[in-house]
C-alpha cells in the first residue's frame, strides 16, 4: 500500500514518463481509498491542461532554449 507521499510522487512522475503497470495499479488502489489524493490528481491534470493551453504561464524547463 502506497503512502500519500508515494502516490503524489508517482502521479507527478506519470505526467513525464510512463509508469509500470504495478505502479499504476498501486496508484489506482490508493486513489480508490484516498479522497485527498483524488483531489490532488484532479488538480494536477487541470494544471497540466492549463499549462499546455497557455504555455506562457508555466515554468517550462526549456524556456531558455531560444
Ligand atoms: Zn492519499
Amino acid at each position: 500500500m502506497l503512502s500519500c507521499k508515494d502516490t503524489s510522487a508517482l502521479v507527478s512522475r506519470s505526467m513525464d514518463e510512463a509508469l509500470s503497470w504495478r505502479q499504476r495499479l498501486a496508484v489506482r488502489l490508493h486513489l480508490l481509498m484516498c479522497g485527498a489524493c483524488r483531489r490532488f490528481v484532479g488538480q494536477m491534470s487541470l494544471l497540466r491542461r492549463a499549462a499546455r493551453r497557455y504555455p506562457g504561464i508555466a515554468n517550462r524547463p526549456d524556456r531558455d532554449s531560444r
